[in-house]
């Protein structure tokens, strides 16, 4: 689904991301795992083109979205973030408008629907998927400050499925979240693997190994290693890969 050839990123002179090629197959849970700093949100950003080439970033080589090369010429990074769904580690659902409009608008903005029944249908199959539905229903209109940190992740999650997006990318979405909604959330990544390619950051090896299918873990910038995520786990091949998965690193 995503591939990127020598991938570098850098931050004015600080060199970030050093030459990744690595490839993410389509559907399935892929995991980005590493230690703080060694890269994972700002690889994962160039992924859907937040990392935008302007004075303080620069990115060389290429992002490949089902062989198409993201940061081309003609690409526009609108229609990229369209096909490229993105869920943060603050769950950021719009204060400003109702469950239900948080999961409206981007079909609405973006005319993917046709009429009120379509965009209701939207709305709900969204918010099914992302198993927040029977926890909203009776309340759609309220505004989203009352939900636990858990439901409002998973309002994130479903305004990002209602797009109906191609990959879905998440940055570290348990880590402000509580252990019950941790376990839903990884919970509902087991359910939706089936049908989507997502890109899990985490910086915990535990989560890597009880949600990804694939791991690739990243050090100051450099691919480690990557393979099926029991291969990695149970015999590595690099000496940090197995001090980083024994809690060593
Ligand atoms: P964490 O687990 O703490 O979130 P990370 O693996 O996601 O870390 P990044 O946030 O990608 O790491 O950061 C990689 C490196 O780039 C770090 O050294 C960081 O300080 C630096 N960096 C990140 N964002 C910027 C920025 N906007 N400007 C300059 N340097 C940055
Ligand atoms: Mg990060």
């Amino acid at each position: 689904a995503i591939e990127t050839k020598n991938l570098h990123v850098y931050y004015g002179k600080n060199h970030v991301i050093t030459g990744v090629d690595l490839q993410i197959p389509e559907k399935g849970v892929f995991a980005l795992m590493g230690p703080s700093g060694c890269g994972k949100s700002t690889m994962l950003r160039t992924f859907n083109r937040l990392i935008e080439l302007n004075d303080e970033a620069r990115v060389e080589g290429e992002v490949l979205l089902f062989g198409e090369n993201i940061y081309g010429k003609d690409v526009d990074p609108m229609d990229v973030r369209k096909r490229v769904g993105m869920v943060f580690q603050y769950p950021n659902p719009f204060p400003h408008l109702t469950i239900y409009d948080n999961v409206a608008i981007g079909p609405k903005l973006n005319r993917m629907v046709s009429s009120k029944e379509e965009l209701d249908k939207r709305v709900e199959w969204a918010l099914r998927k992302a198993a927040l539905w029977d926890e909203v229903k009776d309340r759609l209109n309220d505004y989203p400050s009352n939900l636990s940190g858990g439901q409002m992740q998973r309002l994130v999650i479903a305004r990002a499925l209602a797009m109906k997006p191609e990959v879905l990318l998440m940055d570290e979405p348990t880590a402000n979240i509580d252990p019950v909604g941790t376990v839903k959330i990884e919970e509902l990544l087991f359910e939706l693997k089936n049908d989507y390619t997502i890109v899990l950051v985490t910086h915990s090896p535990a989560q890597a190994a009880r949600v990804s299918d694939y791991v690739a873990f990243l050090y100051l910038g450099k691919l480690i290693e990557v393979g099926p995520t029991k291969k990695v786990f149970e015999n590595p091949e690099h000496e940090l890969t197995e001090k980083y998965v024994t809690g060593a690193l």
